[in-house]
C-alpha cells in the first residue's frame, strides 16, 4: 500500500463537510466522522487550523476570554484574548502578504518561546502558508539543514538568535526575508541591514483578512525528526491535524472550558505545537506560555500562581524535579492541579509513585511520534495507569504488535508498534523524499520504528527503538548528524555516535572518535571537540562524552556498527558480528 503525498481536491466542489478518513486512504470511522463535526470548518468543507483554534472562539462568546497568558523569562507579564490573537494573527499574515507569500510557501521561525512566535505561526496558516518552527537551543548547523531541505522564503527570529546563525544565511538561496522581533528592546543592537523589523510591519498592518480557504489537505506544520541515516527529514502535516488534536485535547487531556493549562514542550518540537497551540486553543482553553527553562522552585510556583489545572510534560523534567527533592514542592499550594501527562520517553514506574505522593494523583502517560501528529496510546482519565505502560490506542486508532514480516503478533510478544494508517493527523510526507515516507508503510501498517509489546488487557508497553536513533531528555538525535559535525573537526578522521543510558535524561549522546595522523588523544582536545560539537549543534545534541579509539568498527559495506559500540560501551554480548569489517 502506497501512502504518496496526498492530491488536493477540488475543494470548489466539496458542498458538504466530507466523510474525511475515506479521503485519506483509510477506512471509514464514526469516530472521527463523529468529532470532525464538533469543529467549525469554512465554507465549501474548507478546513483551517489557524481558524478551528483561534478566529472561532474570536468570533464567538470566547471573543474576551484569555488564551495566552505569558510569563517572559525577565518577569514580564502579557495577557491575549482570542480576540487579540485573532486581530495580531490577521496583521501577521498580511504582512507576508505584502511580501508576496503565498499558499504553500515554507515560512520558518527561530525564536524563543514569546507571544509573537504564536501570532506568527497563526498568521502565516491563516494565509496557507507552511510553518516550521525550529527548537530555539540549536546551533547554526541544523537551522541551515532545516531551512535549506525545506526552501523556507521567510524566517522570523530574534537579534540573539539571528547573531547566532550569521555565518549560514549566505548559504540559503531561497530565503528572501528575515523579519527581526527584538522583544521588549530587550536587544540595544537589534537589526542588520536588510533585515525587517516586526514591529514596524505589525503597524503598518490592517487587521482585515479573509482566511485562506484551504483545503484539509493543504500542508500546515513541519517538524524535522531524526532517523538512523542522513539528515533530519521534514514530516509535514496537514490542517486536517487539527480534527485529531482537538479531540485527543478532549479525551486524553481533559479539557475543560474553564481549565488553565501548562505544556512544557517548546514549540520547536512537534509537543509544543500539536499541544501547546492546536489542542488548547481548538478546544477554547487559557494555556500559560513560560519562556524561562527548567527551574524546580519556580516551575511549582508557576503551577502555584496561575493555578495551572492540567499540566503536560515529559519524563525527563518529571526526573529533574524529583532530583530537586519533597522540600521544594511541600512549599508551593500546587492542590489546582487536577490532571498530569507525560509523553516523549517511557515514564518509570517510580515516577508515579512520587507524583502520588507530591500531586497527590497519577501521572499519566502516552505514547505519539512527529509523524503521527497527535496522541495515539494513552492513559485517559477514566482509566486505571498501569504504571510503566504507555496506556491503550484512543478511540479510532487501531495499535499492534506485528513481526519483522509485518504479521501481528499475539499479546504479550514483543515486536514492532505499528498503526493502522488513517488517522486524521497523520504526516502526509517527508519533505522531498517521498521514497523515505513510503518505506514507512508495509502490509497495511504504519512502521513506527519502536519495539513495544501488548498485555492481555490491551496495554501497550514500550520496549525500545528499532533503529539507532537516539532519545536525550525526549529529544531524538540522529546519529549521522552528530557524526557529520564531529568528523568536520580538524582532527576527527571518523566518528560513531551512541545513546548511553543515563538517569536522567534516559539517554545522552556519547561518541566515539578516531584522530587523524598527528594528533595525540589529550584531554585539551576532548573538550576541544566537545566545544565544537556544541556550537555548531546545540547543548542537547551534542556529545556529552566522547572516547577515542584508534579505528571504527565498521560494517564490510564501510557502515559504522554503533550496535557494537553500543555493546562494548554497555558491556554486553556483541551479538553477530559476521559483517564486520576485518582490521
Ligand atoms: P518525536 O518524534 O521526537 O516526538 O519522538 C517520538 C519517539 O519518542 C517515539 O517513537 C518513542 O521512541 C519515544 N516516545 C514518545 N512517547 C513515549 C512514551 N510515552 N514512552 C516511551 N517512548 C516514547
Amino acid at each position: 500500500m502506497d501512502y504518496h503525498p496526498i492530491k488536493k481536491p477540488n475543494v470548489k466542489n466539496m458542498k458538504v463537510k466530507p466523510n474525511l478518513i475515506k479521503r485519506t486512504g483509510g477506512k471509514g470511522n464514526a469516530v472521527w466522522d463523529g468529532i470532525q463535526q464538533e469543529l467549525s470548518w469554512l465554507p465549501g468543507g474548507t478546513l483551517n487550523m489557524a481558524h478551528e483554534c483561534i478566529d472561532r472562539h474570536a468570533e464567538g462568546a470566547g471573543k474576551d476570554r484569555k488564551a495566552l497568558l505569558w510569563e517572559g523569562k525577565e518577569g514580564e507579564k502579557e495577557t491575549y484574548t482570542f480576540g487579540q490573537l485573532k486581530e495580531e494573527s490577521n496583521k501577521f499574515a498580511n504582512v507576508l502578504k505584502e511580501l508576496g507569500i503565498k499558499k504553500g510557501d515554507r515560512v520558518f521561525m527561530f525564536m524563543e518561546r514569546v507571544p509573537e512566535l504564536y501570532i506568527a505561526i497563526f498568521g502565516a496558516l491563516k494565509l496557507g502558508a507552511v510553518v516550521g518552527p525550529l527548537f530555539s537551543a540549536f546551533g547554526p548547523d541544523p537551522v541551515k539543514d532545516r531551512l535549506f531541505d525545506s526552501g523556507a522564503r521567510i524566517l522570523l527570529t530574534q537579534p540573539a538568535l539571528r547573531r547566532r546563525i550569521a555565518d549560514i544565511l549566505p548559504d540559503l538561496p531561497e530565503l528572501e526575508h528575515i523579519i527581526v522581533v527584538n522583544k521588549n528592546n530587550r536587544d540595544p543592537d537589534p537589526f542588520v541591514k536588510g533585515d525587517l523589523n516586526y514591529d514596524d510591519l505589525m503597524k503598518r498592518a490592517t487587521s482585515e483578512l479573509e482566511i485562506a480557504r484551504t483545503s484539509m489537505y493543504d500542508y500546515s506544520v513541519m517538524h524535522y525528526t531524526s532517523g538512523t541515516t542522513g539528515k533530519p527529514k521534514g514530516a509535514a502535516h496537514c490542517h486536517f491535524a487539527v480534527v485529531q488534536q482537538y479531540a485527543t485535547g478532549k479525551w486524553v487531556l481533559d479539557f475543560h472550558k474553564d481549565d488553565l493549562y501548562w505544556c512544557t514542550a517548546d514549540p520547536g518540537w512537534v509537543t509544543g505545537t500539536s499541544y501547546g497551540m492546536f489542542a488548547p486553543w481548538s478546544n477554547g482553553v487559557t494555556q500559560l506560555i513560560y519562556e524561562g527553562g527548567f527551574k524546580a522552585s519556580m516551575w511549582y510556583e508557576l503551577i502555584q500562581r496561575y493555578k495551572v489545572t492540567v499540566w503536560y510534560s515529559a519524563p525527563t523534567a518529571i526526573r529533574m524535579l524529583m532530583k530537586a527533592g519533597e522540600d521544594i514542592p511541600a512549599r508551593y499550594d500546587l492542590s489546582s492541579l487536577r490532571h498530569i501527562n507525560s509523553v516523549g520517553e517511557p515514564l518509570n514506574p517510580e515516577a508515579i509513585v512520587w507524583g502520588l505522593k507530591v500531586f497527590n494523583q497519577a501521572i499519566h502517560d502516552n505514547w505519539w511520534q512527529t509523524e503521527t501528529g497527535a496522541i495515539l496510546i494513552a492513559n485517559i482519565p477514566a482509566m486505571d495507569v498501569r504504571p510503566g505502560s504507555m496506556g491503550r490506542p484512543i478511540p479510532g486508532i487501531e495499535a499492534a504488535i506485528i513481526s519483522d514480516s509485518f504479521d501481528k503478533l499475539p499479546p504479550g510478544k514483543e515486536g514492532n508498534l505499528a498503526i493502522r494508517p488513517g488517522w486524521p493527523s497523520m504526516f502526509r510526507t517527508y519533505w522531498k523524499n517521498a521514497e523515505m515516507y513510503n518505506s514507512r508503510f508495509r502490509k497495511g501498517w504504519y512502521i513506527t520504528g519502536d519495539r513495544a509489546r501488548m498485555d492481555e488487557d490491551g496495554y501497550f508497553w514500550f520496549v525500545g527503538r528499532t533503529d539507532d536513533v537516539i532519545n536525550s531528555a525526549g529529544h531524538l538525535v540522529g546519529p549521522f548528524e552528530v557524526e557529520s559535525v564531529l568528523i568536520e573537526h580538524p582532527a576527527v578522521v571518523e566518528a560513531g555516535v551512541i545513546g548511553k543510558p543515563d538517569p536522567i535524561a534516559m539517554e545522552v549522546v556519547k561518541a566515539f572518535v578516531a584522530l587523524r595522523d598527528g594528533y595525540e588523544p589529550t584531554e585539551e582536545l576532548r573538550r576541544d571537540i566537545m566545544a565544537f560539537a556544541r556550537k555548531k549543534l546545540a547543548a542537547a545534541v551534542a556529545p556529552r562524552e566522547i572516547d577515542f579509539i584508534p579505528s571504527l568498527p565498521k560494517t564490510r559495506s564501510g557502515k559504522i556498527m554503533r550496535r557494537l559500540l553500543k555493546a562494548r560501551e554497555l558491556g554486553l554480548p556483541e551479538g553477530d558480528t559476521s559483517t564486520l569489517e576485518e582490521d
